[in-house]
C-alpha cells in the first residue's frame, strides 16, 4: 500500500512506489497533515506536473475533501491559493468502553468533540446491553446536534481487551465475559451504514496522547493502569499492533511463581494485573475486610492516606516499574505516558514506579526518556478513536477508492 507517510521529505531523491506519482488521495494526505498548503507546495514536494496537480486538486475540491481558503503571498511569482482539509466534510462516531465506565461522542474531522455522554456501565454486562446503549447514545447525540446520518464517515470503538482489528472482534478478553469473537464492527456497520474500527483501549489512548501535543514524538509508549493494565505504542505516527493486535498486553506478564501468585482474571496466577492494577488493589483491600469495590474507590482511599491502601499502591508502582523497565529496555521510547486511575497518586504511585524504572534500565535507554502522566485523562480514548478513524477514512488508499466509486472497509487496513 502506498502511503504519503512514506514520502521522503526530500522528494527529489525518493521513489514514489507507484508509476505516475502520488494520486489525489496522496495529495490529500499532504494537505491534511499540513505538509502542503498550496498547489506550489504540492508541485515542489511531489515532482508532479502542474497539470497533474491541478487535475487531482480539482478532484479533491469537487468531492468536498478540500476547501480553497484565501491566498498565500510568494517571495517570487504570483500569490497561491491556500488549500485546507475540509474538517466539516463529515463526523466521526467515537466510543471508549472501559471495564466499568462507558463514553460515547461525536467528533468533527479535526478530532474535536461536538457532543459527548458518559456513564457507569460494566463491560461485563455483555455486548447486547453495552452495544445497545452505545447505539442509542450515538443516535441521541446525532439528533440533539441536528446531524444527519449521511455526514457520518465512520466509527471507532475502544474496549479493555485484546482485539483482532482485521475482523473487528474481541479475542478471549479476560475481563469481558460474553464478548469473545462477537462481531462488534459488523453489527455497528449494519446499524449506521458506515465502516468502523474496534481497537484495544490502551492503543486508542496512546494515539490520543500522540495527537495531543506529542505528534512530533517518534516513539511513544502509553500504559493504562485502572481496573486492568494495558499498553499501546505509537512509532513514527503509527500504532504498533503486532501481527494479530496482541502487542502491549502487559497486564499478564508474570511477576511471581505461578504456584504462589494471586489468581488473575485470565485464569493464570501471578500476572502483573493481578497485583498492580486498581482492580487488584480493591480486591486486596476487600480481603482485609474493607468495603472497596472499584479501582476508583481504592484510589480515593489512598488519596485519603489510608495506610493499607497507600502500601498497596506503592507496591503496585514498584511492580509496574519493574515490568516497564523491561519494556523501555526493549523499545527505548522517547516518551512514556502513564494513564488511568492510579496516576493521580503522584507521591505514592508515580514516585515508586519511576524509582524502579530508572534503577533497572541502562542509562542509554532512559537518558532522553520523558515520563509523564496522561494529559487527556478519561478522554484519551475518545480522542484516539476519532483520530484513528480520520486517518483510515482519509488515507491515500481509502480516498482513492472512494473517488473511484469502489466499496471499501476500514477493517484490516
Ligand atoms: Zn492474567
Amino acid at each position: 500500500m502506498w502511503s504519503a507517510r512514506q514520502i521522503p521529505t526530500n522528494a527529489t531523491g525518493g521513489t514514489w512506489g507507484r508509476v505516475g506519482g502520488p494520486s489525489a488521495g496522496g495529495l490529500l494526505e499532504l494537505i491534511r497533515t499540513g505538509r502542503a498548503r498550496t498547489r506550489r507546495d504540492l508541485l515542489e514536494i511531489t515532482g508532479l506536473s502542474r497539470s497533474s496537480v491541478a487535475a487531482r486538486v480539482g478532484q479533491l475540491v469537487g468531492a468536498g475533501y478540500v476547501n480553497e481558503s484565501g491566498v498565500e503571498m510568494a517571495v517570487r511569482g504570483r500569490p497561491s491559493t491556500v488549500l485546507v482539509f475540509n474538517e466539516g466534510h463529515g463526523v466521526v462516531l467515537a466510543a471508549d468502553l472501559g471495564a466499568t465506565h462507558a463514553r460515547a461522542a461525536i467528533c468533527d474531522l479535526a478530532g474535536r468533540t461536538l457532543g459527548e455522554v458518559a456513564r457507569e456501565l460494566s463491560i461485563s454486562n455483555g455486548p447486547a446491553v453495552v452495544l445497545s446503549w452505545l447505539e442509542s447514545s450515538w443516535r441521541d447525540l446525532l439528533a440533539s446536534h441536528d446531524i444527519t446520518h449521511h455526514l457520518i464517515v465512520g466509527f471507532g470503538i475502544g474496549v479493555p481487551g485484546p482485539v483482532d482489528v482485521a475482523t473487528g472482534r474481541p479475542i478471549r478478553p479476560p475481563i469481558m465475559p460474553g464478548w469473545h469473537n462477537y462481531p462488534v464492527t459488523e453489527r455497528l456497520e449494519q446499524t449506521f451504514g458506515v465502516p468502523g474500527v474496534l481497537e484495544n483501549d490502551a492503543n486508542l489512548m496512546a494515539l490520543g496522547e500522540f495527537h495531543s501535543g506529542l505528534s512530533s514524538c517518534p516513539s511513544l509508549l502509553f500504559v493504562k493502569v485502572s481496573t486492568g493494565i494495558g499498553a499501546g505504542m505509537v512509532v513514527d505516527g503509527r500504532l504498533v499492533r503486532g501481527i494479530h493486535g496482541g502487542s502491549g498486553d502487559i497486564g499478564h506478564v508474570r511477576l511471581a511463581n505461578p504456584e504462589s501468585g494471586p489468581l488473575c482474571a485470565c485464569g493464570a496466577r501471578g500476572c502483573l494485573a493481578a497485583s498492580a492494577s486498581g482492580g487488584a488493589i480493591a480486591r486486596r483491600l476487600r480481603e482485609q475486610g474493607r468495603p472497596v469495590h472499584t479501582s476508583r474507590e481504592a484510589v480515593q482511599l489512598a488519596h485519603d492516606r489510608d495506610p493499607a491502601a497507600v502500601a498497596l499502591v506503592r507496591e503496585a508502582g514498584i511492580q509496574l516499574g519493574g515490568v516497564l523497565a523491561t519494556a523501555v529496555s526493549l523499545l527505548n521510547p522517547q516518551v512514556l505516558v502513564i494513564g488511568g486511575d492510579l496516576v493521580e497518586l503522584q507521591e505514592h504511585f508515580m514516585v515508586s514506579l519511576k524509582e524502579v524504572l530508572y534503577q533497572r534500565t541502562q542509562p542509554l535507554a532512559t537518558r532522553d526518556l520523558h515520563v509523564r502522566t496522561s494529559s487527556l485523562g478519561d478522554r484519551a480514548g475518545i480522542v484516539g478513536a476519532a483520530n484513528l478513524v480520520v486517518e483510515e477514512v482519509f488515507s491515500a488508499e481509502s480516498v482513492d477508492r472512494t473517488l473511484a466509486g469502489k466499496p471499501w472497509s476500514l477493517s484490516g487496513t
